[in-house]
């Protein structure tokens, strides 16, 4: 018999509650491709993402720069869907600063964010950026909470994820994500691996794109055999202009657009995915 991953722990039990479960679980959704029934055996295949694709691909950006317009179109043209991460207090003040390059980096204003990301997901990146460390529950439900309410009145869509400014996250604040609503949290910490999230508010993407192994870790993601892999790369457009990476980049997204066995989704689209079909959801 043949188990692996989630498979494994869907096949324990079947295994312990018979064969009347698979029929029961075939019903409530589960895909016949995923489970055959051999000689009263149980042999398991791996799950799949939509379309039957083995792995996933997506990318979420942070801080809605201008560079977005150019991030998106190129997005955009290999069929790649995003999830960006806004601060809907430091739109509306059009927010700048310079970056150690010399390059003036600029928030986009409302007006010209609205219809960008068209197709992209919509997600809270805080009120104003602060970095949360020792800031009380209230304030942390207030840049939560407001942000949340602010993109939906402007987007005219459900913003279902949060992702955290700088690289501080903690119990505290994964509650806070919850009480406000929020489906998932994504972290600043890279897990350099393709598993799906443990705990959707504690969600680490795969890599940061400035780190140095970032095309190693697309080949791999390529090659692996991981059960319902996901390749989730992070950054700041502003990043490709000051170092040069608009090539590699597109390289990346050409490599991955590609391969056959690659979806193409969100991270709600994701999360939801997982939510549903291995019953992804918060541990405490
Ligand atoms: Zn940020």
């Amino acid at each position: 018999m043949f188990v692996h991953g989630y498979a494994s722990m869907i096949a324990n039990n079947l295994l312990e509650c018979g064969e009347k479960l698979i029929v029961k679980n075939l019903e409530r959704g589960m895909h016949r491709c995923d489970i055959s029934v051999i000689r009263g055996g149980i042999h398991l295949e791996k799950l799949l993402y939509p379309g039957g694709k083995k792995k996933v691909f997506t990318v979420s950006y942070d801080d809605g720069v201008t560079q977005d317009v150019r991030f998106v179109e190129l997005l955009n043209q290999y069929g790649i869907k995003g999830t960006f991460n806004l601060n809907s207090e430091l739109m509306r003040s059009e927010f700048a600063w310079v970056h150690e390059s010399g390059m003036v980096v600029k928030r986009l204003p409302p007006s010209a964010a609205l219809g960008l990301y068209d197709g992209h997901e919509i997600a809270s990146h805080s009120l104003t950026h602060p970095y949360f460390e020792g800031k009380p529950r209230e304030f942390i439900l207030h840049e939560m909470g407001q942000d949340r309410d602010n993109l939906r009145r402007l987007f005219g869509q459900e913003v279902s994820g949060f992702a955290a400014p700088f690289d501080y996250w903690s119990p505290l604040m994964a509650e806070a994500a919850k009480d406000c609503g929020f489906a998932y949290a994504r972290i600043s910490e890279e897990s350099h691996s393709y598993d799906p999230p443990e705990d959707p508010y504690y969600w680490r993407p795969g890599i940061f794109h400035l780190d140095g192994e970032l095309d190693q870790f697309v080949d791999g993601f390529l090659e692996t055999d991981t059960e319902l892999a996901i390749c989730q790369i992070v950054g700041h457009s502003y990043d490709l202009d000051a170092e040069d990476m608009w090539g590699q980049m597109e390289n990346i997204f050409r490599r991955v657009s590609r391969a056959e066995d690659v979806a193409f989704m969100t991270n709600i689209e994701i999360v939801r995915y997982l939510t549903s079909r291995v019953g992804l959801r918060a541990l405490n």
